[in-house]
């Protein structure tokens, strides 16, 4: 069976359709929260994500649309962002994101935004959270964003090695633990502006990452259009 996993979509559609588009047929699309915040289209990624019968799990972004308190963490673009999404977003996107639970659990993968000991806001960025977190993942495969970098951490006999995948990248697990985030489909942050994702492969044991171009000045026109800021607009420019 093969899963496409989705993170960081933040509301950009058109890296969402592009996305859909360059991965093709596959047995089930999983998603790692921050559906909505930034972008121009929340409803419509959210939308979009029901009738592909995605499943997956809240982020921080998400859990702030529904008016909580992720929000005074936010940076004030975010939280400029942030005002316009919660002003914005229909019932039903509304509703949506708030039946989403915090992990999700299929299989051997287990599914988070943040980090399996802190869902919702810690970064995997260093080998002794990552270390920590191997330590209460109950899954061999943990799947998480948050970080909008794609990278796999794989763990054997207790030593654990990084890799950062770019475009095509295969892992072959051999069995190993992971910790593996796919990147950012609608904010990339390693300055690569194509949309990321993964593909997980159980049968083979194996994830792939892959990168692919959208309109950017399309999303940045709609943007423009809603009033999101100019520091927002600028990055998609950048990957950064
Ligand atoms: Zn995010």
């Amino acid at each position: 069976m093969r899963f496409a996993v989705f993170s960081d979509i933040h509301a950009n559609l058109s890296a969402l359709d592009a996305a859909l588009d360059a991965v093709g047929p596959v047995d089930g699309l999983w998603h790692l929260g921050d559906v909505v915040g930034y972008g121009p289209e929340p409803d419509e990624v959210v939308a979009r994500l029901v009738e592909r019968g995605a499943i997956g799990v809240q982020g921080n972004h998400d859990a702030a649309a529904l008016g909580g308190p992720e929000i005074d963490w936010f940076n004030p673009d975010a939280r400029r962002a942030m005002e316009w999404t919660r002003a914005t977003i229909s019932t039903t996107t509304r509703e949506w994101l708030a039946s989403l639970p915090r992990t999700m659990t299929i299989g051997s993968c287990f599914l988070v935004h943040g980090s399996p000991r802190d869902p919702t806001w810690e970064y995997v960025t260093s080998l002794p959270v990552a270390r920590a977190n191997f330590a209460v993942l109950g899954e061999r495969i943990g799947l998480h964003g948050h970080t909008h970098l794609p990278l796999a951490w794989i763990e054997e006999d207790g030593a654990i090695e990084v890799v950062s995948p770019g475009h095509g990248s295969v892992l072959e697990l051999r069995g190993r633990r992971v910790l593996a985030n796919p990147g950012s489909i609608g904010q990339p942050r390693d300055g690569d502006t194509r949309a990321s994702f993964m593909v997980v492969d159980t049968e083979a044991d194996t994830i792939s990452w892959h990168r692919t171009g959208y309109p950017i000045t399309d999303v940045q026109g709609r943007m423009r259009a809603a009033g999101l800021p100019t520091n927002l607009v600028a990055r998609l420019s950048h990957g950064q």
